[in-house]
């Protein structure tokens, strides 16, 4: 029955998460600077979302707007609270599908949180890109009792300003010397990335070491990461080839977490050369990512996936057989109400198809 009504809902799924008021803020403006967030159901599918302003009596409402996504996560929610409910998603990769994560969100929102979580990060702060790593090789382990080997590659690209660039390589990425990658769809279904770096994940460790070297890779040459960062997408990509010995039976399936460009919309006014540039790519490529997913759910004939660079290196893991899933990530700050309000009103474009 769980999967049937999952057919009848189609492979989309969204979640919201609002992130805590920061800690450095200081306690006493908290009132002010929060904006009236309430969550109405007792399932945790609701939020409701309201511009108030204060009077002598307290705040008064005076525009309450209603969402309903698949989850709303609240800012007490953990990291573990939030991989539990993408866990089986996850799972679904090792079974041979291919899977797509999000995290949409203006930036400061808590995307690079959620999806990477700090850098040396303890145990339980880890975002889910180490977590999916950790359940992939302890379940593929535990399917070599039934005669299954499989072998995992890891892959770290960003797309800024429309080119493909090599969070793993180790000739720098716009500084010049960086070599030029296409995307290439075979006939078999795989896409493929010309002369991009592959790590053979040989144990779930390894994927810290790697998400410091992307790190790493993106400070240099911008003069600020978080400015970089805000303004590219970044794609972690897992690819899962499986093999049973005892059956002669083969899987493959690929695990895609990204970590998109900051929603802001950026205004063109005022902006010239590389920053005009800049922001054109990113206000597109959101908008091509919209467009595709809204056309899949409506099942129509035509998905643009060539509209963008994110969108076509996506383009087999984002309908058919695909599941996916967006992360609209929200601050709970009064200052950013309308960004806010943006990103719901998207999201729920996206949720309602
Ligand atoms: P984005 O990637 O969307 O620009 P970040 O993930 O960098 O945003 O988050 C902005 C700041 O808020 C960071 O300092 C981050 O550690 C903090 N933060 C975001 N979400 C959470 C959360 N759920 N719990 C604790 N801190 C968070
Ligand atoms: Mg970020």
């Amino acid at each position: 029955l769980h999967n049937t009504i999952q057919e009848l809902r189609g492979n989309i799924r969204v979640f919201c998460r609002v992130r805590p008021v920061s800690s450095s803020a200081n306690s006493t403006k908290k009132e002010a600077t929060t904006a009236m967030i309430q969550y109405p159901d007792v399932e945790g599918r609701q939020i409701e979302f309201a511009h108030s302003t204060e009077t002598a009596t307290g705040s008064q409402i005076d525009k309450a707007y209603p969402f309903t996504f698949d989850r709303v996560f609240q800012p007490s929610s953990t990291q573990g609270d939030v991989f539990e409910e993408i866990s089986q998603l996850v799972q679904s990769a090792l079974d041979g599908y291919n899977v797509c994560i999000f995290a949409y969100g203006q930036t400061g929102s808590g995307k690079t949180h959620t999806m990477e979580g700090p850098l040396n990060a303890s145990s339980e702060s880890r975002g889910m890109i180490p977590r999916s790593v950790l359940q992939i090789y302890e379940n593929a382990k535990a399917l070599e009792a039934k005669g299954w080997t499989y072998t995992m590659e890891g892959q770290y690209v960003e797309i800024y300003n429309e080119t493909v660039n090599d969070l793993l390589g180790n000739d720098g990425l716009d500084s010049g010397g960086g070599k030029k990658h296409e995307i290439r769809h075979g006939a078999n279904g795989k896409t493929t990335v010309t002369d991009i770096t592959t790590v053979v994940l040989t144990s779930a460790e390894k994927v810290t070491a790697l998400l410091k070297k992307a790190a790493h890779n993106r400070s240099v040459g911008s003069t600020q990461m978080n400015e970089r960062s805000s303004r590219s997408h970044c794609v972690f990509t897992l690819r899962l080839a499986g093999k049973n010995s005892i059956t002669d039976e083969s899987s493959e399936g690929v695990l895609n977490l990204i970590d998109l460009a900051g929603s802001e919309r950026l205004s063109q006014s005022g902006a010239t050369g590389d920053r005009l540039r800049e922001t054109q790519a990113i206000n597109k490529s959101l908008s091509c990512l919209g467009d595709v997913i809204y056309a899949i759910a409506n099942k129509d004939p035509h998905v643009p996936y060539r509209n963008s660079k994110l969108t076509y290196l996506l383009q087999n893991s984002l309908g058919g057989n695909s599941k996916t899933l967006m992360f609209v990530n929200i601050s709970p700050l009064k200052s950013n109400f309308n960004e806010t309000l943006c990103s719901l009103r998207f999201a729920t474009k996206v949720n309602s198809c």
